[in-house]
């Protein structure tokens, strides 16, 4: 039975991500640059935030995730500005008819202190998925010492996403 499965109107997302801490790169964040003496390993510019919203924004549509579509085998992305990744997903969502209304998200590090970008993170990310940055929730936790996150060897994070229909 053909089913619209827009009717019910608003779907949620989870995204998650996890990358290595190493001396050497820049700390890409939530579509920024933070100083901080390491950054985040990965294929792509390690940008994890911006991965798990993404995640969670396909995940919502119910279009895959981002290793579905980016695969991290693919040359092509090899670097990639994960900005210019999430740009994509927000096309790909409204070629399906869907827009985002809000999302919310943690990061959990335990180093930097995440809180004074806070505000940048919040309107770099509102201009790439197109909404107001009272839409963007951003907040940060550390891991108390614990694991490798607590070592300062890694930083994850976790998004929500609520879309709804376009137009
Ligand atoms: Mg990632």
């Amino acid at each position: 039975m053909a089913e619209n499965t827009k009717a019910s109107g608003f779907r949620i997302g989870i995204g998650y991500d996890i990358h290595t801490l190493v001396e050497g790169r820049p700390l890409t964040l939530g579509g920024i640059t933070i100083p901080f003496g390491k950054g985040l390993l990965g294929h792509s510019d390690g940008d994890a935030l911006l991965h798990a919203i993404a995640d969670a924004m396909l995940g919502a549509a119910g279009l895959g995730d981002i290793g579905s579509h980016f695969p991290d085998t693919d040359p092509k992305y090899r670097g990639a500005d994960s900005a210019q990744l999430l740009k994509l997903v927000v096309e790909l969502l409204s070629k399906n008819g869907w827009r985002v209304v809000n999302v919310d998200s943690n990061i959990i590090a335990e180093r930097p202190k995440m809180s004074a970008h806070f505000g940048e993170m919040r309107g770099r990310i509102a201009s790439i998925l197109g909404v107001g940055a009272d839409r963007i929730g951003v907040k940060a936790r550390t891991s108390e010492g614990i694991g490798a996150i607590g070592r300062n060897s890694a930083i994850s994070t976790h998004a929500v996403v609520l879309i709804e229909p376009a137009g």
